[in-house]
């Protein structure tokens, strides 16, 4: 617990994830230390190859850190297994990239069902759920190429929450999407942290800074500011 009451969900000590080795070594995350928070909306900023996407990959359990200490709801995941890390990504991650990644040949609800089967009990009720929270109700059996860009990352959202995970992580997830309908998506993603989630959001978009309750700068891989928002703006409120 913290002194805001809310439980720490992730503890980042020192972490660090060094691709290759010798003379072709990149460090691509340093020293990086920081505790998230249930419910945090907390943006992820800095310019192309900052070390965003290794930072939440490892969080995500996708990668392992080359060195320091990582806990994630009280799991270690510098000393984890492949089946404890599948475990892991399964029953506490919910993950949203920039380019939406639906099976193509599947229904809105269809991709999402795939997902909620890995949870079991009532997969097709949770499916239904989570595409009418994102206001998808009416778009249920539509193929991904039926759907706006907008609509896909509404379904992928649908997809990351339907199993309830304590975490999202989203990468660039207004990366391919134009203002009003990321503003839409920003607003869904508001929504799940409201609802006691942790979001963490990776951009290299300063304007959606201003929707989040914490901004973390990175910058070569180093964690160079971390601030507090005491007054997030809405979603609605941002523009770029
Ligand atoms: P960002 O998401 O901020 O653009 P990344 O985390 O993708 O940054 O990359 C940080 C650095 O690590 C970059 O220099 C990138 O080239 C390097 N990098 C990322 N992934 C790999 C990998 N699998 N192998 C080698 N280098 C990588
Ligand atoms: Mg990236």
């Amino acid at each position: 617990m913290t002194k805001s009451g809310r439980q720490v969900i992730i503890h980042a000590d020192h972490l660090g994830k060094t691709y290759g080795a010798g003379p072709i070594a990149v460090e691509a995350l340093k020293d990086f230390s920081v505790d998230l928070r249930e419910g945090e909306f907390v943006v992820l900023l800095g310019p192309s190859g900052s070390g965003k996407t290794t930072c939440l990959n490892l969080i995500g359990a996708i990668e392992v850190p080359t060195s320091g200490a990582l806990v994630a709801n009280g799991m270690d995941l510098t000393n984890i297994d492949a089946k404890a890390q599948t475990e892991y990504r399964r029953s506490m991650v919910g993950f949203v990239f920039q380019f939406f990644n639906l099976v193509p040949t599947l229904t809105a609800l269809e991709n999402v069902q795939i997902v909620a089967a890995l949870g079991g009990g009532e997969a097709l009720e949770r499916s239904h759920r989570a595409l009418s929270d994102v206001g998808l109700a009416a778009r249920m059996d539509h193929f991904p190429g039926q759907l706006s860009g907008g609509e896909q990352q509404r379904v992928a959202i649908a997809r990351a929450i339907v199993k309830d995970p304590p975490l999202l992580l989203c990468d660039e997830p207004t990366g391919s999407l134009d203002l009003d309908t990321g503003v839409q998506v920003l607003a869904i993603l508001r929504a799940a942290a409201d609802s006691g989630r942790t979001v963490l959001l990776v951009t290299h978009n300063s304007a959606i800074a201003d929707m989040a309750n914490r901004v973390l700068h990175l910058r070569d891989g180093k964690l160079v500011g971390d601030v507090t928002n005491s007054n997030p703006l809405s979603p609605s409120e941002l523009s770029w």
